[in-house]
């Protein structure tokens, strides 16, 4: 974009905007125009510097904060919140493409995080065990880490910068956020909003920028941890980065979800929330199904039923009160799921809908992709191997229960998982052997909600914390064990170079 009278969003920190040293930019584009919207000011090393300097000093005073105070200031924010859902919802779907409904969802799912924020006087309750020995106490208690930075996807531009940012702040930390250049907006909001609830200034930052400000953060000596969501070679990349910089860090990558569908499954009932699950979000989730692992005789069926709700989803510009499905977020995007789906018909997968030629009217240039369904598919098939991240669903078939989960056990990638039964005895045998971290039953985006943890295995999450959560709050802080004697003036001082053993 030449026109530099459009918008730009800058950096914030220490509570204002800040244009820092960097002349770098990147495009936001309303991805169903197909045209830019407005720009993203890059950092460079320099100016995450000149955030952490902020963060640091606010350190001092926030970590110093009481619990109560601090508890109070997510209130207030969580308030805020409710007030700016429309706002919040209609500008990530113009930078994202998904439907408002689908953003508003997002919104919501993130605020509660907040609301598990809220509660952290009683989260931070450390434990207190009297009389360990004779006129001796223990008690444990746990606190922040200092300056800690999260790096997130444009596929929810609020949702999963709320997995990290509240509890690390209601923990005591301060916290640098850099996230997607692609979906700037929300987070811009965001920070404003922090202030407006009397979150001192430094306490959340923003920093936009690509992977010269990745680097920065993870080099960064002032930096006590980092969150990570994303694509597996980058959460590998900063999980090793920041490892290697001597950084706590939980780095969660990308996913390649399969359903199971049993025969004694309700067919219309999975077909109905497969169709929900692999196009919603146009694919765009981490948690979207993208293979669909029929069992022996459920499949023909199941296939004619997803083929039917498939072509009549309405799919159009998010802001369409009607739409079910938006665009996926870049031209490079749409070209790459059109690519996959052309390299599986070439493998030998069945078409069985084909998105492909989709042409939304009145949006002609924009990155629309339609519902598309492959049958047929193999595991050698790079529609199989390779995390597309788009509006495909893919059909596997399988004769056995067993032969699902082996399936999905060898596949890289462990986020989500689901399997549609009517067996209890199915369900808890899947439950308990497959390799992946949250699982549904009957449920086919089983995204834990805001305090349980969310994290998934293998290639989906590098570090051993998941996000959010209790773990969220255990990540975000560090534990300290107090022992306590108060002797008597008189009393003797029972020392001895021998190891102590309770008396
Ligand atoms: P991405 O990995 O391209 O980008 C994520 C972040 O890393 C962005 O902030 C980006 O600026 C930065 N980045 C990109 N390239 C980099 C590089 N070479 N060096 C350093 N930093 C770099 O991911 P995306 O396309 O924005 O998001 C989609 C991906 O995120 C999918 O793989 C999806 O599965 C995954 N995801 C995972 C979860 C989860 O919870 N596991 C949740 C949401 C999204």
């Amino acid at each position: 974009m030449t026109n530099h009278d459009v918008k730009t969003y800058d950096h914030y920190v220490d509570g204002a905007t800040f244009v820092g040293e960097s002349d770098r930019f990147a495009d936001v584009f309303d991805p169903a125009a197909g045209t830019p919207q407005s720009r993203v000011r890059l950092a460079s090393a320099g100016d995450v510097d000149s955030a952490v300097t902020a963060a640091a000093a606010a350190f001092e005073v926030w970590g110093e904060t009481s619990v109560t105070a601090r508890a109070r200031v997510m209130f207030a924010f969580r308030q805020l919140l409710v007030e700016h859902e429309d706002e919040l919802a209609a500008l990530i779907s113009s930078e994202h493409g998904k439907t408002v409904a689908d953003a508003r969802g997002e919104v919501v799912r993130g605020r509660e995080v907040v609301e598990f924020a809220c509660g952290i006087p009683q989260l931070l309750k450390g434990d207190y065990s009297d009389q360990v020995s004779g006129g001796i106490d223990s008690h444990t208690f746990r606190q922040p880490l200092g300056v800690v930075a999260g790096i997130t996807p444009f596929n929810f531009p609020i949702m999963v910068p709320l997995w990290m940012h509240p509890v690390a702040i209601a923990t005591g930390n301060t916290f640098i956020l850099k996230p997607s250049e692609r979906v700037p907006g929300a987070s811009d909001l965001v920070a404003r909003l922090y202030t407006e609830a009397g979150l001192p200034d430094g306490v959340f930052n923003v920093v936009h920028g690509d992977k010269v400000a990745v680097d920065a953060i993870l080099e960064h000596p002032g930096i006590s941890a980092v969150s990570f969501v994303g694509s597996t070679p980058i959460a590998k990349y900063v999980h090793e980065g920041a490892t290697r910089t001597g950084k706590r860090v939980q780095a969660l990558g990308g996913a390649k979800n399969h359903a199971v569908v049993m025969p004694d499954a309700d067919l219309d009932y999975a077909a109905d929330h497969l169709v929900a699950a692999g196009y919603g979000s146009a694919g765009q989730r981490c948690m979207a199904i993208s293979a669909v692992v029929a069992v022996g005789p459920a499949a023909d069926a199941l296939v004619d039923k997803i083929r039917e709700r498939s072509i009549g989803l309405k799919v159009s510009v998010g802001t369409d009160p009607d739409a079910e499905m938006g665009p996926v977020v870049t031209a490079a995007s749409r070209d790459r799921v059109i690519d996959y789906i052309g390299q599986g018909e070439d493998a030998g997968a069945k078409v069985v809908v084909d998105g492909r030629d989709l042409v939304v009217d009145g949006h002609e240039n924009g990155f629309f992709v339609g519902p598309t369904l492959l049958d047929q598919v193999t595991t050698d098939m790079s529609v199989y191997t390779d995390e597309i991240f788009g509006p495909v669903l893919t059909v596997l078939r399988v004769p056995t229960l067993e032969a699902a989960i082996d399936l999905i056990n060898a596949n890289p990638y462990g986020n989500g998982t689901a399997v549609f039964t009517s067996s209890g005895e199915v369900a808890r045998t899947f439950q308990r052997k497959v390799h992946v971290g949250m699982i549904g039953i009957n449920v086919p985006v089983p995204v834990p909600m805001a305090f349980h943890s969310f994290g998934g295995w293998k290639d989906s999450l590098f570090g051993d914390h998941h996000i959010h959560g209790p773990e969220g709050v255990r990540f975000y802080t560090q534990a300290k064990v107090v022992t306590t004697r108060w002797p008597h003036v008189s009393e003797e001082s029972l020392a001895q170079l021998n190891f102590p053993t309770a008396q």
